[in-house]
């Protein structure tokens, strides 16, 4: 399909060898002597060129000049640098607001309103072109989502994971309700009881579920390894051979694999079994987890070893911690950049009393020196876990778990750009983070035939800004316009208005 759409857009649109023929454009844009940066094998070599989109497709990317008339919209890219849209492939496209819970909202509806409006524009102004929800959705979910007048593309994992009976994340579902919530549960003997009648074990096995996930127009298969946390712990996860049928499946229905876990044991199961994807970085670091903060134990590093030879993504998700953390940071809610990016209402809101719910749950009698303590700890792995995975060439996907809880501390657009600083701090080079959030996610969740890259055929998802990414981290609070589709869109009008 790619090929065949790049053949013959070069050959109705221009031959760009003798670069004589001309470009007819209708809905044209010419974005001309700017700092293009994109890669087809991860590695980059940026060079001054002119890029040309026809509607919503790149037709043109070149040194020399292109020959063009028609109507096109010119934009001077003398200083700047442009780079593919970047993919964020961990997102959860929440029926709900970030850190309300449903008699919040119902007591709310305007703050709810006011966030779901400005929720995509967000990501946008953040440079998020596309993201993948890693959850379940619902078709009236995509459809608001989609209503926007301008908003990221937007990928799924179908209307739930394929998570195990009474397994996580279905376990924080009340009883009567969790099985109807998780359409796609698979069905295990050892849960046999507790699962209602009305539900046939033929219908829930891997086989089942990857097709249901196929047909509701999933593009991967979302499962989970995770014995619980808190006072959920002991939870089923699923076996081996569930997690062997899972991956056939999918491979065999054209998607890919990605499983939730954080811990050692998580890792090293689905390391074992090959899974395409974790979707989340190696933090939990079980008997290890209060080794001196710059030490990596053996059995990490041979988890990770396997990972790394296996070409397994590897999703870091650094601001998981960092975004609950964040609840005991006062000067969180104050951040300047913020205020572009979550209405003023909302943000006031999560200022109050009533908004420290989650805090209150989760830290319980904890002081703020303990949970600095705690998460600083677990985040020093995480970190380091990336760091050894980065300098030995493992396969990095970028993607934020934008909310990983009903945090506030995850925003929209925000969280994203928190995660590609964090990914710096830990050691990353800023050409694997540019990589991990651009041709590696397309790469690894079979996009590419349309993004991650700005050749020619692909979609016209672009960044456009003031420095240079491949140079410094602060280019990617440098944007200066968004491209999505071919649309341009300057950063100051994706901000929440006042
Ligand atoms: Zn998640």
């Amino acid at each position: 399909m790619k090929n065949l759409l790049t053949i013959l857009l070069a050959t109705i649109l221009c031959s760009c060898q003798d670069n004589k023929e001309q470009l007819n454009l209708t809905e044209g844009v010419y974005i001309s002597n700017v700092t293009i940066i994109s890669t087809e094998d991860g590695t980059y070599s940026p060079h001054i060129g002119h890029l040309v989109i026809e509607k919503d497709i790149i037709v043109y990317a070149d040194k020399n000049e292109p020959s063009i008339n028609g109507t096109f919209e010119k934009i001077d890219g003398t200083g700047k640098f442009i780079i593919p849209g970047l993919i964020d492939s961990h997102v959860h496209i929440i029926p709900g607001v970030q850190g309300m819970l449903p008699h919040h909202i119902e007591k709310y509806p305007e703050l709810a309103t006011e966030f779901n409006s400005q929720m995509p524009r967000s990501y946008l102004y953040h440079g998020f072109t596309a993201l993948i929800n890693l959850g379940g959705i619902s078709d009236e979910r995509i459809a608001s989502f989609n209503m926007q007048e301008v908003k990221p593309d937007l990928y799924h994992v179908g209307y739930s994971g394929a998570a195990v009976a009474n397994g996580y994340p279905m376990n924080f579902t009340p009883e009567e309700f969790r099985f109807d919530a998780e359409p796609n549960f698979i069905y295990m003997e050892s849960q046999a009881e507790s699962i209602p009648d009305k539900y046939d074990p033929a219908d829930h096995t891997p086989k089942a579920v990857v097709k249901r996930i196929k047909n509701s127009g999933g593009i991967a298969v979302k499962s989970y390894y995770e014995r619980g946390f808190g006072r959920m712990s002991k939870l089923p996860v699923p076996t081996k051979r569930i997690m062997t049928e899972l991956l056939n499946e999918a491979h065999s229905n054209g998607l890919v694999l990605t499983v939730h876990a954080n811990s050692l044991e998580g890792h090293s199961f689905l390391a074992d079994i090959g899974v395409d994807i974790l979707s989340h970085g190696l933090w939990n670091w079980g008997k290890y987890k209060d080794v001196p903060r710059d030490s990596l134990p053996l059995e990490i590093k041979r988890t990770l070893d396997l990972q790394i030879q296996k070409q397994i993504g590897y999703t870091p998700t650094l601001t998981v911690i960092e975004g609950e953390e964040a609840l005991v940071d006062t000067g969180f809610l104050d951040q300047p950049v913020l205020k572009k990016v979550v209405p003023k209402n909302l943000l006031e809101w999560y200022k109050t009393e009533e908004a420290q719910w989650f805090a209150k749950e989760i830290f319980n009698e904890l002081t703020v020196e303990e949970v600095h303590i705690i998460y600083d700890n677990v985040q020093a792995h995480a970190m380091l876990a990336l760091k050894y995975l980065s300098d030995n060439n493992g396969l990095i996907l970028f993607g934020s778990d934008t909310p990983s809880a009903p945090t506030y501390g995850n925003q929209p657009g925000h969280n994203g750009n928190w995660e590609l600083k964090l990914m710096k701090e830990a050691g990353v080079p800023l050409n694997k983070i540019l990589a991990s959030a651009t041709f590696n996610n397309a790469k690894a969740f079979h996009l590419d035939a349309s993004l991650g890259s700005l050749a020619i055929g692909k979609k016209a998802n672009i960044i456009m800004m003031a420095k240079n990414p491949l140079m410094d981290i602060e280019a990617y609070d440098a944007i200066e316009q968004v491209v999505i589709g071919g649309k341009v869109i300057k950063r100051e009008d994706l901000e929440v208005k006042e």
